[in-house]
């Protein structure tokens, strides 16, 4: 109801219009899981969409933001920053060609151990780490088939982000230093095998407060990004690349419905649990914002 209220009353366009004029600093992340080849067509309609409002942006580009002078940066519309979750092979094969069609590049957050898995094993990997709410029956293969070590090496090659996704899918809360540098940073040794790059990026899984400060604190000594499970919009003059946050939006979301949710009509309603994450994790904020 509240959608449809938000795109009758245009609510949605007054809100770009709003995140625009508080410019240069802003950016938003975005983040999908499985990107099916029967929703290509939908995935590009909202690719364009996204386009017509934002500037569709890879790692590197969204890091400018932080960068000395970005204030200079003169393309009036607000970088968009996709991610993907889990390393699922329609990720390798619809979403990252549909992201370079547009000059864009991903960051796919990769679980080592699902990676790895045999191809008899994937479904049971899936059933058990990774969405423990599947239902037999209801799966497809773009749900739990996983991108292999080869396709996850040539992502990275044709300048895609390969993130860390811990090791095999864990929960990080209440962990050993011993399990939390084993999930994280052996994690991160694998991918670099992999690719031959540093791995910059780090998302935790399941939700937004599935995280403490002893596993954020092995998170930042391996990794220069780390993005929760929160939405929000990004603003390079209060957060810090240690915390960033993350809209979900999936490529089966409706036009209405992404576009209420690219527009931050939302972010209200996180408010309060990214000042929780901020008070557990410690992170100070350079005077009162929130
Ligand atoms: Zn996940």
């Amino acid at each position: 109801m509240l959608i449809q209220a938000a795109t009758l009353t245009r609510m949605d366009e007054l809100a770009f219009r709003i995140q625009k004029r508080n410019g240069r600093s802003r950016a938003l992340v975005v983040g999908m899981h499985e990107t099916p080849t029967s929703l290509i067509a939908q995935f590009r309609e909202q690719l364009e969409w996204a386009s017509q409002h934002f500037t569709i942006t890879g790692l590197e580009g969204f890091a400018k933001l932080w960068e000395e002078h970005s204030e200079s940066y003169t393309n009036p519309k607000c970088p968009v920053l996709f991610t993907f979750d889990d390393g699922r092979e329609s990720n390798y094969t619809v979403a990252a060609p549909l992201l370079e069609s547009f000059g864009g590049r991903g960051v796919f957050f990769v679980v080592p151990a699902f990676a790895e898995c045999a191809a008899g094993e994937a479904l049971a990997f899936y059933r058990s780490r990774i969405n423990p709410n599947s239902r037999p029956g209801d799966e497809r293969w773009e749900d739990w088939k996983p991108m292999s070590p080869g396709q996850i090496g040539e992502l990275a090659d044709r300048g895609h982000a390969i993130g860390n996704h811990t090791l095999t899918h864990q929960r990080l809360t209440g962990l050993s230093p011993e399990a939390l540098e084993h999930e994280i940073g052996d994690s991160a040794r694998k991918l670099t095998s992999w690719t031959g790059r540093p791995v910059d990026a780090f998302a935790w899984t399941f939700g937004w407060n599935a995280v403490d400060a002893n596993a954020w604190e092995v998170i930042r000594r391996h990794h220069r990004f780390c993005f929760a499970p929160c939405a929000g919009t990004i603003d390079s003059r209060y957060d810090t690349p240690d915390l960033l946050w993350r809209r979900e939006i999936e490529v089966k979301y409706s036009a209405a419905e992404y576009r209420f949710l690219y527009s931050g009509l939302v972010d209200p309603w996180w408010s309060t649990r990214r000042s929780r994450l901020r008070r557990m994790l410690r992170v100070s904020l350079p005077g009162n914002v929130e």
